[in-house]
């Protein structure tokens, strides 16, 4: 029971969760129409985005046993940490990017590449269909479509704009390289403008007034990193109108950075005080025009606006169309982001799942279960998903015999299924809860190659190797944060995630840093930890070396605010 060696191939298959993900079908029919066309010996494998997960992924998957096609609207790898960096030349936008191509060659193998954007997945024909975004004015047609046998989801998230109104319009992202050198160049356009003749001084003051939408860590480092341009660089050369720039966030939350320790949010907010930018906590915008920003106050319902001469809004991301279109096709539709199993794989396209499990229990179809039915279902819960063990059995977070007890706490003979079925899944969202982040999107992708490499090997021995028997039901760990008793066990640790903490520069040499084990630092000797994680985590040393020496270039010359 605890080993059936059909399933272990359906639970290696995964995708990423913040952003992708995998669907694995053994069969699938070729077409004409297809590039991938024929009988193909090997698996086909289609990856679609080259961002932290797809990247992480491809490095290190062992390619002699699939063939592999990747499908990307930029044929870059973009290190999208120092993207608010960018958006100040601090660092200049191709010492950030690795060509994708570069990535694939080292393969000895062929990975084949395809700069295009994929529009639509057919779950049902196993096809993904794509559109190249290159000119249209060359020969030939720009769209295809290519048959996977397992798709890799890895195409991350899109901004959210909360559908409120003028944000699309008038509203800067960083999300994206082009974001980073637009906000760039816009920068120095406001400053340009608000020098020129006849202008007074309203004018010039909103010219230059920056507002930050989210105080998260993306909209506070981009407020760091412009407070700092402009008075490193831009105030010695535009001396006129150096009283008259202004930068404000605006946060919906009490406090910035509030997904940090508290130390940290505070040290920030005293910081950006200090150095006279101002925060505005507890707003939400409701509209933006081209130079206004309409708000709600949230304690006193009050309406407020500011005028703006420029908004980087960044209040988070939202799952991309391509992936809702997919969601709705294997009956996801009313998720907000795609789910997978803790093996990455994606719910809805398993052949059994836990209804599966649930009907055969309950024998006499009552839609109820006795105790002895409940055990049997736990039981079996457990062999196909290990990972639910922790909590079921220690009841950490739900008594499962609470479930045979009515309001008042008397006992009952049965139990509802549809509310342990809600049970469950609320389980299941609390263990899985890893934050969007590229730490998290790299080691899946790692993971997941990982999983592929494996495939053969646990499929011809489904007990596994010996070191993945730990468990005694699955060859592979689920990709989660361990506990604090599996943290111990290196063994154990393997494949899991791994959390090396958090950065947040606030300018001016300081960073705030929340390191493993609640360690808190701060200050100047935080943001040289801060220059050399980010050096060593450059993923080619012909990036590495291009980002110090921006640094280095920066420290000796300022930034470059030619408008290019
Ligand atoms: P991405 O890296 O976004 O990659 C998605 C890929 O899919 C891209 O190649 C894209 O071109 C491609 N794609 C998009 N649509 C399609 C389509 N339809 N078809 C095919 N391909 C498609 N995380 C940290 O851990 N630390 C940080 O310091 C940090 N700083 C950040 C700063 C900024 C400004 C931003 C924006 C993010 C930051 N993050 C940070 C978060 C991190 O960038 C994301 O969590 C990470 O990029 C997610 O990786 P991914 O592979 O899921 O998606």
């Amino acid at each position: 029971h605890g080993h059936h060696p059909s399933s272990y191939a359906k639970l290696l298959l995964v995708c990423s969760i913040s952003s992708g993900g995998l669907v694995a079908h053994a069969e699938s029919q070729s077409d004409k129409e297809t590039l991938n066309q024929g009988e193909p010996k090997k698996k086909r494998v289609v990856v679609l985005g080259t961002g932290w997960a797809g990247t992480s992924f491809l490095k290190d998957l062992d390619i002699s046993s699939y063939d592999v096609q990747v499908v990307s609207p930029r044929n870059y790898f973009a290190f999208t940490p120092l993207l608010p960096s960018v958006t100040c030349g601090t660092v200049e936008a191709r010492s950030i990017v690795e060509p994708v191509r570069n990535i694939i060659k080292k393969k000895n193998g062929q990975i084949l590449f395809w700069e295009a954007e994929c529009l639509k997945i057919n779950a049902e024909k196993r096809q993904v269909c794509c559109l190249s975004n290159v000119d249209d004015n060359l020969a030939g047609r720009n769209d295809f479509c290519l048959h996977y046998d397992y798709l890799v989801i890895a195409v991350g998230a899109q901004v959210n704009t909360f559908n409120i109104p003028g944000v699309l319009e008038y509203c800067h992202f960083l999300k994206e390289l082009e974001d980073a050198r637009k906000i760039r160049r816009t920068v120095i356009d406001c400053f340009e403008k608000a020098v020129l003749p006849g202008l007074n001084e309203e004018e010039r003051r909103t010219n230059l007034h920056f507002v930050i939408v989210g105080g998260g860590p993306t909209g506070i480092e981009f407020a760091a990193e412009l407070h700092d341009y402009i008075h490193e660089d831009l105030v010695n050369l535009y001396p006129g109108v150096k009283d008259l720039v202004k930068i404000t966030v605006i946060q919906s939350g009490d406090h910035i950075l509030n997904t940090f320790d508290e130390r940290i949010s505070s040290f920030a907010e005293q910081k950006f005080q200090r150095d006279g930018i101002e925060v505005l906590t507890g707003c939400r915008v409701v509209r933006v025009s081209d130079k206004l920003i309409h708000m709600k106050l949230k304690s006193t319902a009050e309406d407020m606006s500011i005028s703006h001469g420029m908004v980087v809004w960044s209040t988070g991301v939202g799952t991309r169309p391509v992936v809702k279109d997919f969601m709705e096709q294997i009956g996801q539709g009313s998720r907000l982001v795609l789910a997978t199993d803790e093996w990455l794989q994606v719910k809805g396209c398993e052949n059994e799942d836990i209804s599966t499990i649930f009907k055969a229990a309950d024998k006499d179809n009552s839609g109820t279960l006795t105790v002895d039915e409940l055990r049997e279902v736990i039981e079996d819960i457990l062999i196909r998903y290990p990972q639910m063990d922790l909590y079921l059995k220690s009841n950490h977070l739900f008594d499962v015999t609470d479930l045979f007890r009515d309001s008042d706490g008397n006992e009952r003979e049965e139990v509802d299924i549809e509310g342990f079925k809600l049970a469950l899944a609320h389980v299941d969202s609390q263990m899985k809860s890893l934050p969007a982040t590229a730490q998290v999107a790299a080691q899946q992708g790692t993971y997941l190659s990982r999983c592929f490499n494996h495939m053969e090997q646990c499929k011809s021995n489904p007990e596994g190797p010996l070191r993945f028997r730990g468990s005694g039901r699955h060859q592979f760990r689920p990709f989660r944060r361990p506990s604090n008793d599996e943290a111990r066990e290196s063994a154990v640790r393997e494949n899991m995630y791994k959390h090396f903490g958090q950065f947040a520069p606030l300018g001016g040499e300081q960073a705030a840093a929340e390191l493993p084990g609640d360690w808190v630092s701060l200050g100047r000797s935080t943001q040289w930890l801060w220059y050399s994680v980010y050096a060593s985590k450059q993923v080619s040393w012909r990036t590495r070396i291009l980002v110090v020496s921006d640094w280095t270039r920066r420290k000796v010359f300022g930034r470059d605010s030619s408008r290019i």
